[in-house]
């Protein structure tokens, strides 16, 4: 294949991807966007291949293997889980930029970058960058994922020196990638030696940087992980001198960036703080013992379904809870029966709720809600005052008012929908335990709060046969 098809081909699948995200960025046409993502990657795969040095068999059986390994995966995994896999993909990101800079740098000629007895300056510098971000994606986004699966707890790990060690850590890189470039060129052996040291460094800071960062900020962190792998591939596609690679890189990075930016919004974060570590899960001890003792309104099925049948409006607010107990078809039937009932049903969407960006719209998209029905948090905010009944079914932080009015809550600061102000609140859940942040919910204990102590699917079906049976 000539280097002006390849590049052609190479321009062609990266518009594609561009159209992908711009598919994406809305549920009516994320279907449209996935086509073009599908078609993006499948010409950048075959072009990829028909470049390729290696021979087919080596390539196709590599195929193989990670397709093998990929399917047992996804087909075993659990959707409450994307996260954590999300988080381990990009780790496989990071150490990917990480060994192909490597191979670069031990065999120069094959990738075309040597100089002399060295390798050029240019290439150095972006190969050095693409395996610090490299480095520091991969551990950091092991962390990441022993947190989120609850290999390690959740809670900031924090020192005293942290935030210097992390400098020191930085200007070390720095002042690494510097020699490097001044003795990569003329020493090759010296080069491996600075290269491993940088690696090393970068390594440790990935480690460093996240293990401060506590449970309530990890969903900005995936995000953030998530951009820092897209630069790292963007950093290999220079030294590689692969458009695609720049480009896809580049996609990444920034959209990446940009989620992490819209996620600290709406948790009312700074990303610099979110950077810096050591918020969230502060304040995990504050349920407990004192929690169970304040007195608690436990009602029934039936009693549910009367006060729904007599309410003119209900907005319903699913969390991570609906995720794991499947319920969103039953919720949508709750739905359906409310609105023959000449009830005004509305579903609220918290930015954060349940375990990644997009979850709650996933979930409601599959059990055919209307889109127009789902609104999101600074909209439904408004109404709370005006509604009759807020059906919380298996959320809870993304409700909790501590994050208006307690400064020591580990999510002060981040925006909440205010359900208290419905006229009557519903909590469905299976006991009084706190949710991902690990703090006590004041609302449990207000007058105009019933709990519906049970899994989500079951207590949403017998609330449905309850109006259905039409007792009341
Ligand atoms: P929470 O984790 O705050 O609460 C979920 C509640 O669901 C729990 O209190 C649990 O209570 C209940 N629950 C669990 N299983 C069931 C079940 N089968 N039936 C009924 N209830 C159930 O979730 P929210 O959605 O309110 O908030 C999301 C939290 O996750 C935020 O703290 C956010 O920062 C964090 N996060 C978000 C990510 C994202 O990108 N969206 C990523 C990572 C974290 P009980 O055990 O009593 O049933």
């Amino acid at each position: 294949m000539s280097p002006d098809l390849s590049s052609l081909l190479y321009l062609i699948a990266s518009v594609c991807f561009i159209m992908a995200l711009k598919g994406l960025s809305s549920p009516e046409s994320a279907r449209g966007g996935n086509l073009f993502g599908i078609v993006g990657m499948v010409i950048a795969v075959v072009t990829t291949l028909w470049l390729s040095h290696l021979g087919w068999p080596l390539v196709v059986t590599a195929m193989l293997v990670g397709g093998a390994i990929g399917t047992f995966i996804s087909v075993r995994l659990q959707m409450t889980s994307l996260p954590q896999l999300i988080a381990a993909f990009h780790s496989l990101v990071g150490l990917a930029a990480v060994l192909v800079a490597g191979a670069a740098l031990f065999k120069p000629e094959v990738f075309q970058i040597a100089e002399g007895s060295g390798i050029k300056v240019s290439s150095i510098v972006e190969m050095s960058v693409g395996t610090a971000i490299g480095a520091i994606t991969f551990t950091g986004s092991i962390i990441a994922f022993a947190k989120l699966q609850g290999i390690m707890k959740g809670d900031p790990i924090t020192f005293k020196g942290q935030h210097l060690l992390n400098l020191l850590l930085l200007l070390g890189i720095v002042a690494l990638v510097a020699w490097f470039a001044m003795v990569g060129s003329a020493d090759a052996i010296a080069a491996q030696k600075i290269f491993i040291l940088v690696a090393l460094a970068s390594f440790i800071l990935g480690f460093t940087l996240i293990i401060p960062i506590g449970g309530a900020d990890m969903p900005v962190v995936i995000s953030m992980l998530n951009s820092y792998s897209g630069w790292a591939a963007c950093g290999i596609g220079f030294t590689l001198n692969n458009p695609l690679l720049i480009i896809t890189g580049a996609l990444v990075g920034s959209s990446g960036a940009i989620l992490s930016y819209v996620m600290c919004k709406a948790m009312n974060r700074s990303l610099f703080n979110v950077i810096l570590g050591g918020f969230g899960g502060g304040a995990a001890a504050a349920s407990g013992p004192a929690a169970e003792k304040k007195p608690v309104k436990i009602g029934s099925a039936e009693d549910a379904a009367f006060i729904l049948k007599n309410a003119s409006s209900v907005v319903i607010v699913p969390g991570y809870g609906m995720a794991v107990a499947q319920a969103q078809h039953v919720v949508r039937e709750l739905a359906d029966t409310l609105k023959k009932e000449g009830v005004g049903v509305r579903y609220a969407i918290h930015p954060v709720a349940g375990r990644m960006p997009g979850h709650m719209n996933v979930l409601l998209a599959e059990a055919n809600v209307p889109y127009e029905d789902v609104v999101e948090l600074d909209e439904i905010n408004r109404d709370f005052a005006q509604t009759d009944v807020a059906y919380i079914i298996g959320a809870n932080d993304i409700t909790n008012p501590s994050a208006k009015d307690d400064p020591k809550s580990p999510i002060f600061g981040m925006p909440v929908l205010d359900v208290e102000k419905a006229k009557t609140v519903f909590f469905v859940k299976r006991s009084m335990a706190s949710g991902y942040a690990g703090i006590d919910n004041p609302l449990f204990y207000r007058d105009n709060t019933m709990m519906l102590l049970g899994d989500a699917k079951k207590v949403t079906e017998e609330l449905v046969k309850a109006m259905s049976g039409g007792g009341h």
